[in-house]
């Protein structure tokens, strides 16, 4: 992780950030994240009982030869989530069968271990505290909503496997709730993938940014000419699961119910364009299992009808973790998107947001191919620019899926100018083309964030 690059921003996003930063924590004195009991590994009385290969005992963290893209789709292909990436070599999560697989498919095994013993040591760390659970999210948001009722809107897109309701933050003047708008709208997502907490953060502190800094001229601006919309937890069930007992669990699917007992769904790869394609298994205990069918999960098919609903949202970015890039469509395919201007604009949005945040910026199915992710449905389907990005750290070594407290602030500030430069674009992403140069309205100072 690259820390010293984001003391570059401007004092004002500094100091932004660290308000931030000491609100969020302020703000979530209530019951901390679970991390209360003290649970203690294998047999502890809280250790949830797993009867499918999605269980942490049975999976191992396995790094192989991938000296080419070849190496790393044909890892994807047994079955096996790649996370993370070095020169030659590329590292994920396998469960039994996905280790068979990649075996027969003769990919060299660098090294492969429990994740217990890779990390046995997960217990939930108090200071951890600072990350929003569920519950904690939702009071966030009731919070902002009443901070700022003037623009503020909080609606439920839809409910979870387990029936929690998947929350949207609206800010805009149009106001109007759950009403589609008519001004250039975006979309910021967070967690598909419950194990990639800080994807919550970014989003959640993202609007908490905009709340606070409202009457700064730049932010003025942007809300009064645009719908901003933020789904900071689109997998509620998964980021409970991922906390159960006060410890981790590494989970990463939604908590469906699988015909095979397994449990689980890949909500980034249960989107319907180019679904069942290449990256994705069929193989219901696998980390990257598609589901039955497209749309098949309530929490994927809820961002769907969301966007259908709302054709004026014109850029979208779902966050995740972890490896700090900038991918953009296709991810199911090699080609480039048809549309010679739009693929210009994707690239030079990219590059742009890579220069601000020190991320690397590529297309998706560079990096490998997998099928049916949010970005891609967005275009193919609706012609929504769409943005992933892998957020903080850059490997597992400098903390993976659970980077810590201290991660949260300067990658929530990293991803602030990003974020403004999107939403400024949203009313015609091609005007990209026209100015590479970011506009990056920040606030001119003090950043008011506790303004609440
Ligand atoms: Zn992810």
């Amino acid at each position: 992780m690259p820390p010293l690059r984001s003391l570059r921003a401007p004092r004002a996003l500094r100091l932004a950030a660290i308000a931030l930063f000491s609100l969020s924590s302020r703000a979530i004195s209530e019951p901390q994240f679970d991390g209360r009991t003290n649970a203690t590994g294998p047999g502890s009385a809280q250790t949830p009982r797993h009867t499918s290969s999605q269980d942490i005992d049975e999976r191992v963290w396995v790094e192989i030869e991938a000296p080419t893209k070849a190496e790393r789709n044909a890892a994807v292909n047994a079955g096996i989530s790649l996370e993370e990436f070095s020169p030659g070599k590329a590292a994920g999560f396998a469960g039994p069968a996905a280790l068979a697989r990649a075996k027969a498919a003769n990919l060299k095994i660098v090294s492969s271990v429990s994740l217990r013993q890779r990390f046995g040591a997960l217990d939930f760390p108090a200071q951890d505290a600072v990350y929003h659970n569920y519950a904690e999210v939702s009071k966030a948001l009731e919070r902002l909503t009443k901070a700022a009722p003037a623009i503020a809107s909080l609606f439920s897109i839809g409910k979870s496997v387990k029936k929690r309701d998947i929350h949207a933050l609206r800010l805009s003047w149009e106001r109007g709730g759950d009403v589609p708008g008519k001004k250039p709208g975006i979309l910021f997502l967070g967690t598909h993938h419950a194990r990639e907490h800080l994807s919550t953060e970014v989003p959640l502190l993202m609007a908490q940014y905009l709340v606070d800094n409202r009457k700064k001229p730049g932010i003025e601006r942007l809300l009064k000419s645009r719908d901003i919309y933020f789904i900071p937890m689109v997998n509620p069930d998964g980021v409970e699961q991922d906390l159960l007992g006060g410890r981790y669990h590494l989970h990463r699917k939604n908590m469906a119910q699988n015909a095979d007992g397994t449990v689980g769904v890949d909500l980034n790869r249960n989107y319907g364009w180019g679904w069942g394609g290449a990256g994705a298994s069929d193989n219901p205990g696998d980390d990257t299992y598609r589901g039955p069918s497209a749309f098949s999960e309530p929490e994927s098919k809820a961002v769907k009808t969301f966007l259908e609903k709302r054709p004026n949202i014109k850029i979208l970015v779902s966050y995740h973790t972890y490896s700090e890039m900038i991918l953009y469509p296709w991810s199911g395919s090699d080609l480039d998107i048809e549309d010679n201007d739009a693929l210009e604009a994707f690239r030079i949005m990219a590059n742009e947001m890579a220069k601000m945040t020190g991320y690397v910026p590529m297309q998706s199915s560079a990096l490998y191919l997998s099928s049916g992710d949010t970005c891609d449905w967005a275009w193919g389907e609706l012609g929504i620019y769409g943005f992933t990005f892998e957020l903080t750290p850059k490997s597992m070594a400098s903390g993976g899926f659970y980077p810590g407290p201290e991660a949260v602030a300067s990658t929530v500030e990293k991803n602030i100018r990003p974020a403004l430069y999107l939403i400024d674009l949203a009313d015609d992403p091609l005007r990209a083309l026209k100015s590479p140069a970011p506009p990056a309205p920040a606030p001119e100072s003090g950043a008011g964030a506790n303004g609440q």
